[in-house]
């Protein structure tokens, strides 16, 4: 049996490849990249269908962060010119979700940066969560505030949060080149103690910034160990302004075989294509909807992402279907499990006699689109529309594509949804 029957065999059987499995995808050939992705497709419509998840992206606080995550156009030292802005207020926040579910999106991510939360913040995100919810009380929240302290993951649980994000972003071995503020460890760490509130899990990673196939291999697998239920697969955005603005290192055909790769190793998890979508898979994104089950609807953190109504008709077009909020995201025995891993980790919280556990430090937001963050948006200066020479690896740098974000949340315009 060839790799690919050997992965779609697998994928619909819910199991994870190996290790060698999972680098083979990534050494693929252009010429077999239409049979990975068919293969891919076939797990994904195993445990999707054909449903695609939209997630609407707030950015409660913007900018001024004093970690260094270098990928980052909020990061301490950061040259790009993004909007920055402190706390929304909750009705201002409230307004910007609402038009994000308006737009058809099913969760709303509350994202703010900075290393982590104060008491006083989770307070501030508990009351805009009841703004949200007081108007449409079916729309899941995934709050994402960095690394927490005692007892802030079950004061966000208590407060009506459905999930938290906190990306690892890329491999425990590169892990120190990219940040230094904080370790791989701490977000791991901050992730299963959200976990062990009982929030679902969303982890992922970025892509583009120099790492290995290995390295990739190494996140992703982790992600699959630490049982996150969305995997939000950022490709970087090199903002100028910042230290990775020269990394254009991935094509629409490497996009789409990183995407393979994750789908094989979670095959029923919810694998989100989060941000540099367009900024990397161009007019291949209808391609990734056969893989990924999961989008961001509009803009991202700091950038612009197309419109919203281009992703509605891109996702129509391509002959799927927004899911509904009436209709679970995860397969059944994915939620039997969660539910399970998290009263286990509550028992074994209370059995160590700590009511909530320490949810880690280092900061980090994820690349929720950034989060994925969603984090790296790239400027797009005077200098650097229109340019297009090639980077050191050879890839052309794009960053006419790069558009930070001015709408929305923080500004006096209408929101992108
Ligand atoms: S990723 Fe989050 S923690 Fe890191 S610099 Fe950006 S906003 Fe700060």
């Amino acid at each position: 049996m060839d790799l690919l029957d050997t992965l779609t065999a697998k994928g619909l059987r819910g199991e994870v490849p190996t290790r060698e499995e999972a680098l083979a995808v990534l050494a693929t050939t252009d010429d077999e990249l239409l049979d990975v992705v068919a293969a891919a497709g076939k797990v994904r419509r195993r445990w999707f269908g054909r449903r695609v998840k939209l997630n609407y992206l707030v950015n409660l606080k913007s900018g001024l962060c004093p970690e260094d995550c270098s990928y980052c156009s909020q990061r301490l030292g950061s040259k790009a010119e993004i909007l920055k802005y402190t706390w929304l207020k909750p009705d201002q926040a409230a307004d910007a979700a609402r038009a994000g579910v308006a737009g058809g999106a099913k969760r709303v991510c509350l994202v703010a940066s900075g290393r982590g939360p104060t008491d006083r913040d989770i307070d501030r995100v508990t009351d805009t969560m009841a703004a949200i919810k007081e108007a449409d009380p079916e729309v899941e929240i995934c709050v994402c505030l960095g690394l927490l302290s005692d007892n802030q993951a079950e004061r966000l649980k208590a407060a009506g949060a459905d999930a938290y994000n906190h990306n690892l972003n890329t491999s425990e071995n590169t892990y120190g080149t990219i940040t230094k503020t904080h370790t791989y460890a701490d977000r791991v760490d901050t992730v299963q103690k959200a976990h062990g509130a009982g929030l679902s899990a969303c982890s992922g990673l970025i892509a583009g910034m120099g790492e290995s196939d290995e390295d990739l291999v190494d996140v992703v697998f982790a992600l699959r160990e630490l049982g996150s239920d969305s995997v939000p697969v950022n490709f970087l955005i090199p903002f100028e302004g910042t230290p990775l603005a020269k990394e254009w290192n991935l094509t629409p055909q490497r996009c789409l075989r990183i995407l393979a790769m994750v789908r094989f190793v979670n095959p029923d998890t919810e694998v989100r294509i989060a941000g540099g979508r367009e900024v990397h898979l161009r007019s291949m994104q209808p391609l990734g909807l056969h893989i990924a089950n999961s989008i961001f609807l509009g803009d991202y953190l700091t950038s612009e992402g197309q419109a919203g109504q281009a992703d509605l008709d891109m996702i129509k077009d391509a002959g799927f279907e927004v899911e509904g909020a009436g209709e679970a995201t995860l397969p059944r025995h994915r939620s039997d499990l969660a539910e399970a891993a998290q009263a286990a980790q509550a028992a074994h919280a209370g059995g160590c006699g700590t009511a909530a556990s320490a949810c880690g430090s280092g900061g980090g937001c994820g690349p929720c689109g950034g989060h994925a963050h969603p984090e790296a948006a790239p400027v797009a200066t005077a200098a650097s529309v229109g340019e297009s020479e090639a980077s050191e690896e050879g890839e052309e740098l794009r960053s006419d594509l790069v558009k930070v974000r001015r709408r929305g949340a923080g500004t006096e315009l209408a929101p992108n949804a």
